[in-house]
């Protein structure tokens, strides 16, 4: 058994770091981060290691947790259906949280069984001397971690649709939740300052169970389109989560990890609020769609234009200029391949050919782009909307695959739609749009789209892949 402050363990746990450090960078890009993520995963088997040198003989129950762990990731990640992929990462952040509530639950056991003395002893070298530095440790990682597990939970069931996507909301809502955060906060202050006092383990118990209470009545009253904020703040709570638990256990492997998680997670956010045009704390508290129009907007306007897939071909294959904007439904339908090769085709035809990525478009941050470069569209050929958008009046076609939120000009033109001020591709102002879905329902958000009704634009009904690989045996044939 090594102590933690062998220069070994230190080596382990610098290298393990710089290896998270790197893999994040390489991220970055699509062309590195696959590989990046390999080196990532080489980093947690080097923390890993590092961690069973620390724990000596009793390093089997480490590999136990590491190997069934492992398991239950392979299995899940290669059964779970791509539409599925959003939800599972979901629910991942919130074992995250699970896991530094646990660590913090059995270290307070630890420290109550033991005493202080001997639980001080067992922590290491380097221990802060002060009961309340680490009293303060445990009780706010379980806070963290029991917030963000249940509303990790929450925000799978909306994403899964087990639950209503709206938000969920009630008389006095603001008031409960207040009392429950005075609660809580209350609880770990008590934990804190009388760590060892007899009642100390029934105010850590009402830390926990009303943190998990926490996590669920703070996610409820967000939904619709702020759910990727949500997610992302999640992601970075967990991070959070686990770096305080790295200060309560004085593991440097576990505090790198977890602020990585926690910062990237915050900067992630932070770029989901200005995809949304919206400040955190108006997410965090207004509650999506509870405006005036309480989420439907204004009936649109005017007659739908259904166009066929010979038609559509037409218009394209007259195209000089194409911008494809995919959402949710090209994930559905699985069209990715498809629309790379009629993007192909369209370029061969002597088209300018353009992949447009709202942010916020499909089920979890990235997901377009995962999904593009799964189909190995050039990365060149992917730009954004503020990239299209000053110049779409000289697209020729715009080609929605599955989008509807994010292309909804009622953010734009209705001040009391939910959507209104959230930034959007305007595929309403090119020569020709042309809607790729199955019916004229809502998207995520549950809202109306005056899009479908606009004189430029063209509705192709249908699965995406079956109308995109009907457009592309269009131009083979020809
Ligand atoms: P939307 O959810 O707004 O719309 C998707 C559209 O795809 C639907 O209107 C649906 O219409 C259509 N569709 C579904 N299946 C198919 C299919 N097989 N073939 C063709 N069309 C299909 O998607 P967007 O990407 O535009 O917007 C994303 C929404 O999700 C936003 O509101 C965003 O805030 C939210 N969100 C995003 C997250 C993220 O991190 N990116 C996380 C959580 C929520 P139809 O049924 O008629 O076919």
């Amino acid at each position: 058994m090594f102590a933690p402050d062998h220069p070994l363990i230190t080596t382990l746990y610098i290298v393990a770091s710089a290896l998270f450090i790197v893999g994040l960078k390489m991220l970055n890009r699509a062309a590195t981060a696959r590989r990046g993520n390999l080196i990532s995963g080489v980093g947690m088997l080097t923390a890993i290691v590092a961690t069973c040198l620390l724990a000596g003989m009793k390093f089997h129950w480490i590999l136990l947790g590491a190997v069934v762990g492992s398991a239950i990731g392979a299995v899940a990640a290669s059964a779970v259906k791509m539409t599925a992929m959003p939800e599972m990462v979901g629910l991942f952040n919130g074992f995250g949280g699970l896991a530094s509530m646990l660590v913090a639950w059995a270290e307070f056991h630890k420290w109550r069984a033991e005493g202080w003395a001997a639980y001080h002893q067992l922590l290491g070298p380097g221990a802060p001397d002060s009961p309340r530095f680490t009293a303060a440790a445990i009780a706010f990682t379980a806070l963290v971690g029991a917030v963000t597990f249940s509303g990790s939970v929450v925000a799978f069931l909306k994403l899964a649709e087990w639950i209503t996507g709206r938000p969920i909301l009630f008389r006095g809502q603001r008031l409960v939740n207040g009392l429950i955060v005075l609660t809580v906060l209350a609880a770990a202050g008590l934990v804190t300052v009388r760590p060892e006092a007899p009642w100390a383990y029934g105010a850590f118990a009402v830390v926990m169970v009303v943190g998990l209470l926490l996590g669920v009545t703070s996610v409820i009253p967000i939904g619709g389109a702020d759910m990727p904020v949500v997610i992302s703040l999640l992601n970075s709570y967990s991070g959070v989560a686990a770096a305080a638990a790295g200060f309560i256990i004085l593991n440097n492997g576990l505090i790198v990890a977890g602020s990585l998680v926690g910062a990237s997670g915050l900067i992630l956010t932070n770029i989901m609020c200005k995809a949304m045009n919206r400040s955190l704390g108006n997410v965090l508290f207004s509650g999506f769609g509870a405006t005036e129009s309480s989420g439907e907007a204004a009936a649109a306007q005017g007659e739908v234009k259904p166009i066929s897939v010979e038609d559509a071909y037409y218009i394209l294959e007259a195209a000089r200029s194409v911008v494809f904007v995919p959402g949710y439904g090209m994930a559905v339908a699985q069209a990715q391949h498809v629309v790379r090769e009629l993007g192909q085709l369209l370029e061969k035809n002597g088209a300018e050919v353009k992949y447009c990525i709202h942010p916020v478009a499909g089920r979890m941050p990235g997901h377009m782009n995962v999904l593009l470069a799964e189909a190995n569209v050039p990365y060149e050929q992917l730009v954004e909307p503020g990239d299209v958008n000053p110049t779409i009046e000289n697209v020729d076609v715009a080609i929605v695959i599955g989008a509807n939120d994010v292309v909804n000009p009622a953010a734009r033109e209705d001040p009391k739609s939910p959507l209104w001020g959230m930034p959007i591709i305007n595929v309403d102002q090119a020569r020709t749009c042309i809607v790729l879905k199955r019916s004229m329902r809502p998207g995520f958000a549950g809202v109306e789209n005056p899009l479908f009704f606009k004189p430029n634009t063209r509705m192709l009904f249908g699965d995406a892949k079956a109308s995109v690989s009907a457009l592309v045996a269009e131009f083979k044939a020809e």
